[in-house]
């Protein structure tokens, strides 16, 4: 216990910070886990600090389990006095009213605790799949992650999505099976399904002491062997039922699952001679001798490490967090196994190849806004990671995303789920919050005002006042991927007085959410909110009514079309205009087609060689900017179609015939602006389609119910049924197995499918819905939405 203090005082000072020193503050009789601290510690001097921290996420299926082994982890590292339960609604993590309610987690919170003399921010993702966005911004920060399977249910549908993420960020992962306390866990099974379904390669570390795949009633549940090191690990629940205690007990030969457990051990140093070369080395040197059970723990754990880094193989842990089993070696794991910010490669070497600034040289602040929260007290929560040099409070960031305005941070805090810590700075690698940045929004890169890559991209004065000066200035860090906007509601404030606080609260959920959209119609001035889906919406609706209080009332939920061209067609526009005393021309042939095969726009610009005669040592500068400022008029312009202002897609645009008219008249601005009006006046001329969302949907029913909802599906909803099978996921009850239906639908008949399904049986199916696409409508479709939507057609 005052081990454990002074561990961690040694890791903050060697980090110049403070650590967890709330939690350490609380710190409940952790004996055992002080053991492990004293078998594990690490030489604080030698190391460097960022050795030593990890930055971690949690990814699942929803009800994995990820809310209960978050607590659990929370409260070993000494940060909870009482463990929470998802179910009784007082967890930290899902601090939102409208996640406690629905009892799952929609917002990702970064918290921070110490463990074993590292420091662990973790960060909370969501399993829904309305909020991938979420996902998405917490897998752009994070190091590696803890994958969690439900061992009666196996790899679930989410699950798989999330696994694919992540690879696509190449974040080394672990896995943990848990809920192995239930009836039908199945451990051999979920470690096939985790082969077969995540095309991984399991590394299995911990088995249970009774042996076999499945768990049978009465099996101790509180012994496990590991296999690493060749012990017998109790969490001895009836000492404290916490699970805080945790015995480890050298196997003999001849113990019961001595036999078991060495079995595992060669199964494991067999698959890491596969993929690990320095472990064949030992497994063969005199001292080993090919002998499984003589390579020594340390080798071990260093080609575990190796392998997890290099993304080919993943640790895989079991337990019951529910239970308060497993979870410490979890954390172990998390240390052992996953990166520190020094093991990944620079994400400064990630900016857009195209940006060439990217090589600038310069150790000065770097840091990523991956996150914003609008407290009600604080204002903007701004979280982000540090990725070269240190934040310090009151410092005055330039954000190089959107046109290099500064803000200034009044206070850094570190997070710990909802109760924050005043901490002077942020260092490299690490995440924090900062406040007092107003305008700051998810996706920016912040800098140091001096940073090298903004004297050479600053704009000069002359051209500031003409190009967009929302325009990126100096260097950029990726941003987040954000899918379009798939379903839309109306709002409006009740009273005249209601119309600032909700357009305050709109204002403060965009900046917190970059997939929830604000437009206005234009035609009937109403205010349309557009997002992910039907619960994002529900949950943006419920956090302004309950909430924030806000007095407002939103119209019905409804899906969001695409606007396509019916043919090719072609316009020629010549822009001319008196803009501040001076005028401004550009010129130039748009042609719209429909493109078949893809949802994505291609924008070609041409632009002539001989267009304009380069100032001397212009190198082509000149014809960039108005390629670019082209592009992105008509970049801008696909956001709204001409039919009913819903974002144009599988649409090619082809730029010809620009016309220059000397420097100071055909400026980037007035190409951007013609650009976007040519392209409205071709998209006009092409008999423009309305195209609709189609949503993939996987329903988990059983047998007994399948009829109805088939014909359900088939009929009123116009589906068309891709597969129907038997669920791999054993069902106990033979009678009455589960089936898994995956169908194609048009999103627009599954408004309110969740209580329609519930009602068709009686609560026993589940379903997951995942826009893929869009498709084309009946023309007679398209008059009764295009009726709807104007009054008229
Ligand atoms: P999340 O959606 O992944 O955050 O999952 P939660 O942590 O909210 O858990 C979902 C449900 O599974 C809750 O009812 C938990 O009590 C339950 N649960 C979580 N872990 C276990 C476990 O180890 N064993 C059992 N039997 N139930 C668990
Ligand atoms: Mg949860």
């Amino acid at each position: 216990m005052l081990l454990r203090g002074r561990l961690a005082a040694a890791a903050a000072a060697a980090t110049g910070r403070h650590l967890c020193i709330r939690g350490f503050l609380r710190i409940s009789p952790l004996g055992a886990v002080a053991l492990h601290t004293q078998r594990h510690h690490i030489a604080t001097d030698a190391v460097d600090p960022l050795s030593r921290v990890r930055n971690l996420g949690i990814i699942a299926h929803i009800d994995a389990g990820k809310t209960t082994t978050t607590e659990r982890m929370l409260h070993y590292a000494g940060f909870t006095r009482t463990i929470g339960d998802v179910d009784d609604g007082d967890t930290i993590m899902d601090y939102l009213p409208a996640e406690r309610e629905r009892g799952i987690t929609i917002q990702s919170a970064a918290i921070t605790f110490g463990w074993r003399d590292h420091q662990l921010h973790l960060i909370d993702t969501p399993g829904h799949v309305d909020f991938t966005v979420e996902v998405e911004r917490a897998m752009r920060v994070l190091d590696g992650a803890v994958t969690i399977v439900d061992a009666v249910s196996g790899v679930q549908a989410q699950t798989k999505t999330v696994w694919a993420q992540a690879s696509r960020y190449q974040i080394p992962r672990i896995i943990f099976v848990n809920k192995m306390d239930r009836d039908g866990a199945h451990w051999r099974r979920s470690v096939r399904d985790i082969e077969a379904k995540l095309s991984a390669r399991p590394l299995v570390l911990m088995i249970p002491e009774y042996g076999g795949g499945e768990r049978l009633e009465g099996a101790a549940l509180e012994r496990w062997l590991d296999v690493v090191t060749m012990e017998r690990v109790v969490f001895d629940i009836a000492a404290d039922k916490t699970g805080a205690t945790v015995r480890r007990e050298e196997l003999e030969l001849g113990d019961a699952g001595f036999a078991a457990a060495a079995a595992a051990r060669e199964q494991l140093v067999e698959a890491l001679a596969e993929i690990d070369q320095p472990i064949v080395d030992v497994f063969l040197g005199d001292d080993v001798d090919g002998d499984h059970l003589r390579v020594p723990a340390a080798e071990l754990r260093a080609a575990i490490r190796r392998a997890t880094l290099s993304s080919q193989a993943s640790p895989v842990l079991l337990g019951a967090s529910f239970r308060n089993i497993g979870v410490q070696p979890l954390l172990d794991a998390i240390i052992d196994y996953l990166p520190a910010p020094t093991d990944r490669p620079s994400a400064l070497a990630k900016v857009d190849p195209k940006d060439k600034h990217a090589v600038i040289a310069d150790d000065r602040l770097v840091a990523f806004a991956f996150k914003v929260i609008v407290d009600q007290q604080r204002g903007p929560m701004v979280f982000v990671r540090v990725y070269s040099g240190t934040l310090d409070a009151r410092m005055t960031l330039v954000n190089g995303t959107q046109g290099g305005i500064k803000e200034r941070a009044t206070k850094l805090l570190q997070m710990y789920a909802d109760t924050p810590e005043e901490i002077g700075s942020i260092a490299c690698g690490h995440i924090g919050v900062v406040l007092g940045l107003k305008q700051t929004k998810t996706g920016d890169t912040l800098l140091h005002p001096q940073h090298a890559s903004l004297k050479s991209s600053k704009p000069s004065n002359k051209k500031k006042t003409l190009v967009d000066d929302t325009a990126a200035v100096g260097l950029q860090l990726h941003g987040i991927d954000v899918p379009p906007p798939v379903f839309f509601c109306a709002v409006e404030a009740d009273s005249p007085q209601d119309v600032r606080p909700l357009t305050e609260a709109l204002a403060n959920m965009t900046l917190e959410d970059p997939s929830l959209h604000i437009t206005q119609d234009e035609e009937t001035g109403q205010t349309l909110l557009s997002g992910m889906g039907e619960l994002h919406l529900e949950v943006v609706r419920d956090r302004m009514l309950k909430d924030l209080k806000i007095n407002a009332s939103f119209g019905q939920m409804r899906v969001s079309y695409r606007e396509m061209p019916g043919h090719d067609a072609t316009a020629e526009f010549v822009y001319a205009k008196e803009i501040a005393g001076k005028s401004v021309k550009a010129a130039m042939r748009v042609t719209v087609a429909p493109i078949a095969d893809s949802a994505a726009n291609a924008v070609d610009v041409d632009i002539p060689e001989s267009l304009m005669d380069e100032p001397s040592g212009g190198g082509g500068s000149q014809r960039d900017a108005v390629q670019t400022a082209i592009a992105e008029g008509v970049r801008s312009a696909l956001y709204r179609g001409t039919l009913l202002g819903f974002p144009v897609a599988h649409t090619r645009v082809r730029v010809s015939d620009v016309q220059f008219f000397g420097d100071e008249v055909s400026t980037p601005a007035a190409y951007r602006a013609c650009a976007g009006q040519a392209f409205f006046q071709a998209l006009k001329l092409s008999s423009p389609q309305l195209l609709e969302p189609i949503a993939r949907t996987t329903i988990l029913c059983p047998e007994s119910h399948i009829g109805s909802v088939l014909s359900d599906l088939n009929g009123v909803r116009k589906g068309r049924v891709l597969s129907l099978d038997d669920s791999d996921a054993e069902s106990l009850d033979s009678t009455n197995a589960t089936k898994v239906l995956v169908a194609e639908v048009p999103l627009s008949t599954m408004v309110g499918y969740s209580s329609a399904l519930r009602s068709l049986t009686a609560g026993s199916a589940t379903f997951s819905m995942e826009v893929t696409g869009f498709g084309p409508m009946t023309a007679q479709q398209q008059q009764q939405v295009l009726k709807e939507s104007l009054g008229y057609c």
